[in-house]
């Protein structure tokens, strides 16, 4: 079929590895609270206020995204350890190289995925 080489596997890992540091990183930095947010609380208006506050809990918003995605990505990263990257979790078949290196993270071969989005957007 559509199997990894090994040099294959060890540039998505790689590449899976960078953005694990890169989420992390932004995942602890906006989660910090005060020293990480945007916005410093100064002297405002109520209606300023409200916008601090707005602007805070968009980066709060922007912080969980972050930690999604670190999650996804360790996920990615825990199936090189049990050999189990590159196949679908669905079907088991191979994802296939030119997929993954579009979307390292990828969980599914296009086959599922596709399958899975049809039954979303009926649903
Ligand atoms: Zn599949």
């Amino acid at each position: 079929m559509d199997a990894l080489e090994p040099d294959q596997v060890a540039l998505l890992r790689s590449i899976l590895e960078r953005r694990r540091a890169e989420l992390a990183g932004a995942a602890a930095r906006e989660s910090a609270g005060a020293g990480g947010l945007p916005v410093q609380e100064v002297e405002t208006s109520p209606a300023d206020k409200a916008t601090v506050r707005l602007l805070n809990d968009l980066a709060l918003e922007a912080a969980g995204q972050a930690a999604a995605q670190l999650a996804t990505v360790k996920h990615a990263l825990a199936k090189f350890e049990d050999g189990s990257y590159g196949l679908c979790e669905d079907c088991g078949n191979d994802i296939g190289f030119s997929r993954l290196q579009a979307r390292p993270e990828a969980r599914l071969c296009i086959a599922c995925q596709t399958r899975v989005e049809k039954r979303k957007a009926s649903a």
